[in-house]
């Protein structure tokens, strides 16, 4: 039965992490009245984000990379080492922004700087409302959808954004099922200081227990991102910052000198998720509760932040139209346009991952010789590096640096 004393909104978007707030952002700038609900995580996050050129134009058109932008560090040059040690090794690649016209391919930042630059807009614009309490139940109905509150409240929302993460609220009231993996690996994720500058330069090492990954921030610091087999993880979780600092060093082979660890480290199970849908039911999925992936080669957030782009622009579209912008156009509009993006960076990840773990030579040689011919064929390479930065199954507004 819809509730006769719940208050009416546009949109809704439930979920106030990353995602969310750009959702809700850029709905807001538009001029469409929007309400973000959201209950911060108990636990800080100490991750960083490699954030690419198209997150970076969306983030700078919707005034919030100007104030985070001087946390941010270019990424200029992303260099591959082969370093499995097995007999199938690859050369060194080097990508390098030039190549493909841009000053870089994108900035690392703090999430806790990210985070807080978009809580500074959001909080700044008097089309959106921002609720902090925790959404308890979701209910679609024909013509708007009633969100309930912890504490009583109910809300009616012609359309709600779930960005509720991973374990989304939205997704099960959409009636969404999703397609999980597990894999045998947990990720360490710290920051720290080195003696030797990064010039900009991100480096992957291709271990067999996965990829460790350095990725420059502001100054003498950088990021790591250390994808290990779970026994390996259990082990150094349990080193204090000297000693991981000196298996840091090693696995790193010394290319930053000498380290200091120096944040709070995080330590997450690899594991990847894609919903079966992407909207329905008046309900659109964001960031983690449409899909999660292994945090190899920095996809997830930048996934995350082209959904919010998109359902976006489709929403402004709609109500510009005079259309209902929970209508089903825009929740097939919404599922189709993700679907290829979503899927390819899905499935180029798991395959970039097995062919690490895999101990099958032909598997190992067509890794090899994929970086083999990234290495020699200046065209492939610069279309593989495109397509890294901006897709080809097509870039929102936002991405392209346009306003909605
Ligand atoms: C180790 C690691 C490294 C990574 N590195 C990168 C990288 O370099 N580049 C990149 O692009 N991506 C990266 N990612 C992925 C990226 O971190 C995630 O995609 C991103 O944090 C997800 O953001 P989100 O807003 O979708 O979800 P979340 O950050 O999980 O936000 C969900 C929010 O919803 C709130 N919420 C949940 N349920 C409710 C409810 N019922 N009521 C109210 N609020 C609710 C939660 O409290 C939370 O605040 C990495 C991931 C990992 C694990």
């Amino acid at each position: 039965m819809p509730d006769k004393n719940a208050d009416k909104h546009a949109a809704i978007v439930v979920g106030d992490g990353p995602a969310g707030l750009t959702a809700a952002i850029s709905l807001a700038v538009s001029g469409v009245n929007t309400t973000l609900i959201g209950l911060q995580p108990a636990v800080p996050d100490n991750r960083t984000t490699a954030l690419l050129a198209g997150s970076v134009a969306a983030l700078d058109t919707l005034g919030v990379w100007q104030l985070c932008a001087g946390n941010a560090a270019p990424l200029r040059t992303m260099r591959i080492v082969d370093d499995t040690g097995r007999l199938w090794r690859a050369p060194e690649v080097n990508f390098t922004a030039e190549e493909i016209g841009l000053e870089a391919f994108g900035h690392n930042i703090e999430n806790r700087h990210l985070t807080e630059a978009l809580r500074q807009r959001a909080c700044s614009l008097p089309a959106l409302s921002i609720i902090e309490d925790e959404v308890v139940a979701v209910l679609p109905q024909a013509e708007n959808v009633v969100v309930s509150l912890k504490c009583g409240t109910s809300l009616h929302g012609q359309i709600i954004i779930g960005a509720d993460g991973r374990r989304s609220l939205c997704r099960s009231a959409a009636d969404i099922t999703i397609d999980e993996r597990r894999y045998p690996q947990a990720a360490m994720t710290l920051c720290l200081s080195h003696s030797r500058p990064h010039h900009d330069i991100s480096t992957e090492f291709h271990t067999p227990s996965g990829p460790f990954t350095l990725v420059p921030l502001p100054g003498n610091r950088s990021s790591v991102v250390w994808v290990l087999g779970s026994g390996m993880a259990e082990e150094l979780a349990e080193l204090d910052n000297l000693a991981l600092a000196d298996e840091i060093e090693k696995a790193s082979h010394s290319i930053l000198g000498k380290l200091k660890v120096e944040s709070a480290r995080g330590m997450f199970l690899l594991h990847a998720a894609t919903a079966r849908h992407f909207a329905d039911r008046r309900i659109a999925l964001v960031g983690e509760a449409a899909h999660v992936l292994p945090p190899i080669g920095a996809q997830g957030l930048n996934l995350g932040l082209r959904d919010a782009a998109t359902i976006a622009e489709l929403i402004v579209a709609a109500q510009r139209d005079r259309r209902d912008p929970g209508g089903a156009d825009v929740m097939s509009r919404y599922d189709r346009m993700r679907r290829a993006d979503i899927g390819s960076r899905t499935i180029a990840v798991d395959l970039l991952n097995r062919s690490l773990l895999s101990d099958l030579l032909p598997v190992q040689g067509a890794r090899g010789l994929g970086l083999y011919l990234l290495d020699r064929m200046g065209p492939l390479r610069r279309a593989v590096m495109r397509e890294g930065v901006a897709p080809a199954a097509g870039q929102p507004r936002l991405m392209r640096g346009e306003a909605l």
